[in-house]
C-alpha cells in the first residue's frame, strides 16, 4: 500500500503567505536545475531539546545517513558504480569547467543524486545525459588507476547503461499486460520473471493466516545455481550487510539515550530485525512502534514503502528522524479524537464503515533528517505501518511534517503561479489566506482518518485491486479528506475559523487535478504515478458528473483555460458520492469497476489542454519537483571528550552535501 502523501506541485506553487507575518531571512533555496528545485528546511526548537534528546536525534540521524547506499542499490544494480565513476570524473576534471560538456556532466550528477540513481524519482524514466559518450569515455580514460573500474568490460557496461537509451529504460514499469519484473530496471529482482515470482509467493503464502508477514519486504529475488527462485535477505550477513551493521552501530548509540523503556524496546526490536531479517520480528517492532505515543523523538528506519517495486512488495530503504511539534499537534489531536464521529457520518454504505475506529493517532512533527527514499524528495505526511492486519488490530500512526510544508510555502512566495492559473482576484485572496491551513488540514484528514476509514466485507482480498490498488487507496483517502474539509465540524472543534476556508483547497484541488499537474507529464505520455492518477480521477469524475448542473466549468478567458467553480456545496456532494462508490469498490473487491474508473478518468491526457498548460507553465520557470538538503549536526565536546551539546547548521549546499555523503557514508563499496 502507498501511504505517503506527496505534495502536489501546484500546492507548492499556489500557497502564498498564509503565515506571512513570520517570514524570515532564512535562505530557503539551495539549488535549481532541470525540473528540480532544492530547498532547505529549518528545524525549529532543536536547540531547545534536552541534551539527551539531542544526542538521541544525533545518533538516529547518523543511522539514517548510513543507509543511503542501500536505496541506491535497490534502485538499480549499477547505480553505485555509476555514482562513484561520475563523482570521480567530476572531482578529477582538469579541463574547462565552463564548457558545455562539463556543465552537462554536472547536471547529470545533480539529477542522479536527486533521484538516488539513474532514473527520474517520479517518472521512473532513465535520465538522458546531455554530454557525449566520447566526452565521458575520454574523461574516464584519463582517471588515475584507482579512480576507475579495473575491468574494462565493466566500464563499458556502465557507459552503455548511462548513454544507451534502450538499456534499463524504466525503473518501475506499471504498464498492464507486460512482464513488470522483467521490464523494470530496479534491483529488487534479478534474472527472474513475473510469473516465477508470483508462483514462488503463491507456494509459500498461507492465505488462511490472519496476521501474515509482509512477504518479500526485505529481499531481492533471484535464482540460485540450480535455477531455483530464491530470496536474498537484507540483513547482517546477508545482502547489504556492511550498511546494516553501521546502521545498527548508530542505533546502539541512540539506544543509550532512549527517553523511556518503550522507546528502548522499539530500538532493540529494530536491531533484532536488522540482525536476523525476520519479518515476524519486523511486525513485533511495528506494533511496538505504533503504540508509542509518549516519546517526543520518533523515527522510521527500514524497508518501508513499496513504490519502488513493480509488484509492490519490497520496501525501499528510508529513514526520517523527527520530534513532535507540541503546539501544532493540538490540531491533529482535535481531529483524531473525533475519528468515530467522522466515520459514523461518512457518505458510504453503512456496511462499509468501521464500527469501531481504532488507534488513530496523529501528530505534527518537525523533521530533523531525511534519508533514503525520503531524500531529497520527501513526503509531507506519512501513515504507518503498512501491514493491513496491524493497522486493523493496533491502529496506525499519522504524521504531518510541518517544517517541510512551511519550507515549501515560504519558498514559493511570489512565483507568479496564482496570477497565471487562478481565475480571479477573490479566489486568489481566499487561497492566500487559507490555502496553507486547509492544505495542512487536507493532509491531516487524509492521513489520520482517510486511510484508516472503512472496512472490507468478510473474505474480500485486500489486494483485489491489483495494479490499481495504490491509486484507488489514495483516491479514497483524498475523497474522505475533501468531503470533511467542508464540514462545519471543523469549525466546531476549532481547527478552522471561517466556513468559506475550504473553498481555497477545493479550488486548488480541481485546478491541479484537471490542469496544472499535467506540467509534470511529457507531451504524448499518459499519467502513471498513483497520486497523480488519483487526483485526475477525482477531478475528472466530479467535473463530468457535475456537468448537467454546471458545478464546475472550464472557461476561456483571452484564449486561456480557467477552472470556474459555480457551486462549492454541490462539489462537496459529488466528492461524497464518489467516495461512496470507491469505498464500495474496495469493500466488495470489485476489480473491474475500479479498473474502469482508473482507465476512464485517471490515465489519458487531453493533448491540447496539456500543450496549453506546458506553455503557460514554462513562462513561469517554476520547478515541477522539489526536494531538500539536510541540516548538518555537529557534536560539541568538552576538554575531556564528553559530548556537551549538538549544534545544527543550515549552510551546506547541495553539491557539497552529496559529495560529503558519498565520502562519509559509502557503506556498500
Ligand atoms: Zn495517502
Amino acid at each position: 500500500m502507498r501511504l505517503k502523501t506527496i505534495l502536489t506541485a501546484s500546492a507548492v506553487a499556489v500557497t502564498v503567505n498564509a503565515m506571512g507575518a513570520e517570514k524570515t531571512d532564512f535562505n530557503y533555496v539551495a539549488d535549481r536545475f532541470a525540473d528540480i528545485e532544492v530547498l532547505r528546511y529549518q528545524v525549529p526548537d532543536f536547540e531547545n531539546l534536552p541534551l539527551n534528546q539531542k544526542l538521541l536525534v544525533y545518533h538516529l540521524t547518523e543511522a539514517a545517513l548510513a543507509g543511503r547506499d542501500i536505496l541506491w542499490d535497490q534502485n538499480g544494480k549499477y547505480n553505485l558504480a555509476i555514482r562513484g565513476l561520475m563523482e570521480n570524473v567530476y572531482c578529477n576534471y582538469s579541463g574547462d569547467k565552463n564548457s558545455a560538456e562539463f556543465k552537462a556532466l554536472e547536471l547529470y550528477l545533480k539529477q542522479i543524486w536527486f533521484a538516488n540513481g539513474i532514473h527520474h524519482h517520479y517518472s521512473m524514466d532513465k535520465f538522458t545525459p546531455r554530454f557525449s559518450r566520447e566526452f565521458l569515455e575520454a574523461q574516464v580514460n584519463q582517471l588515475p588507476a584507482g579512480k576507475r573500474p579495473a575491468d574494462a568490460a565493466f566500464t563499458k557496461t556502465l557507459i552503455d547503461v548511462i548513454c544507451d537509451p534502450g538499456v534499463m529504460a524504466k525503473r518501475v514499469n506499471q504498464a498492464e499486460g507486460e512482464d513488470l519484473v522483467v521490464t523494470s530496471a530496479c534491483n529488487m529482482y534479478d534474472g527472474v520473471t513475473q510469473p516465477e515470482v508470483e508462483a514462488y509467493f503463491a507456494a509459500i503464502k498461507d492465505t488462511t493466516d490472519l496476521t501474515p508477514i509482509s512477504y518479500g519486504l526485505n529481499t531481492r529475488m533471484t535464482k540460485d545455481a540450480d535455477g531455483k527462485v530464491i530470496e536474498q535477505v537484507y540483513k547482517v550477513g546477508g545482502l547489504y550487510s556492511s550498511a546494516i551493521e553501521r546502521i545498527i552501530g548508530e542505533l546502539k548509540e541512540a539506544r543509550k539515550y532512549a527517553e523511556n523503556d518503550a522507546q528502548g524496546d522499539i530500538i532493540d526490536k529494530l536491531i533484532e530485525f536488522y540482525t536476523t531479517g525476520s519479518l515476524k520480528t519486523f511486525d513485533d517492532y511495528s506494533i511496538a512502534w505504533v503504540k508509542d505515543n509518549e516519546s517526543r523523538v520518533d523515527f522510521i528506519n527500514g524497508f518501508i514503502e513499496s513504490y519502488g517495486d513493480p509488484l509492490g512488495m519490497t520496501g525501499s530503504w528510508e529513514s526520517i528522524v523527527n520530534f513532535k511539534d507540541v503546539k501544532a499537534s493540538e490540531r491533529t489531536e482535535a481531529i483524531s479524537s473525533e475519528a468515530q464521529w467522522f466515520e459514523d457520518r461518512s457518505p458510504v454504505d453503512p456496511r462499509f464503515r468501521k464500527p469501531v475506529v481504532k488507534g488513530v493517532s496523529a501528530k505534527v512533527i518537525t523533521a530533523a533528517i531525511l534519508a533514503g527514499d525520503s531524500y531529497p524528495a520527501t513526503p509531507i505526511g506519512i501513515n504507518l505501518p503498512n501491514a493491513n492486519w496491524i493497522r486493523a488490530m493496533h491502529g496506525s500512526k499519522s504524521v504531518t511534517l510541518e517544517n517541510i510544508t512551511r519550507a515549501y510555502d515560504e519558498a514559493s512566495h511570489g512565483n507568479g503561479f496564482n496570477e497565471e492559473f487562478v481565475i480571479d482576484q477573490p479566489t486568489r485572496e481566499l487561497m492566500d489566506k487559507y490555502l496553507f491551513i486547509t492544505d495542512n488540514l487536507h493532509t491531516d484528514l487524509h492521513e489520520c482518518l482517510g486511510h484508516g476509514s472503512g472496512q472490507l466485507l468478510p473474505g474480500v482480498d485486500p489486494d483485489a485491486m491489483k495494479a490499481h490498488g495504490s491509486t484507488l487507496e489514495e483516491t479514497r483517502a483524498d475523497l474522505f479528506a475533501l468531503y470533511y474539509l467542508a464540514d462545519p465540524k471543523l469549525i466546531e472543534i476549532g481547527v478552522l475559523d471561517n466556513p468559506e476556508a475550504y473553498k481555497a483547497e477545493y479550488y486548488k484541488y480541481m485546478l491541479n487535478g484537471l490542469m496544472t499537474q499535467l506540467m509534470r507529464i511529457e507531451p504524448g505520455k499518459d499519467v502513471e504515478e498513483a497520486h497523480m492518477r488519483n487526483r485526475k480521477l477525482i477531478a475528472e469524475w466530479v467535473y463530468e458528473h457535475g456537468r448537467a448542473d454546471n458545478v464546475v466549468e472550464m472557461v476561456k478567458i483571452d484564449g486561456k483555460t480557467f477552472i470556474k467553480i459555480n457551486d462549492y456545496q454541490a462539489l462537496r456532494g459529488l466528492f461524497g458520492q464518489l467516495l461512496g462508490e470507491i469505498q464500495r469498490i474496495k469493500s466488495e473487491g470489485d476489480y473491474e469497476a475500479g479498473r474502469d474508473l482508473v482507465e476512464k478518468y485517471a490515465v489519458k491526457v487531453d493533448p491540447e489542454l496539456h500543450k496549453e498548460v506546458l506553455e503557460r507553465y514554462a513562462k513561469l520557470d517554476i520547478a515541477p519537483y522539489k526536494g531538500f538538503v539536510n541540516p548538518v549536526y555537529q557534536p560539541v565536546m568538552d576538554s575531556v571528550g564528553n559530548i556537551v551539546d549538538v549544534t545544527i547548521s543550515y549552510t551546506e549546499d547541495y553539491i557539497p552535501q552529496m559529495l560529503r555523503y558519498s565520502e562519509q557514508y559509502s557503506t556498500l563499496k
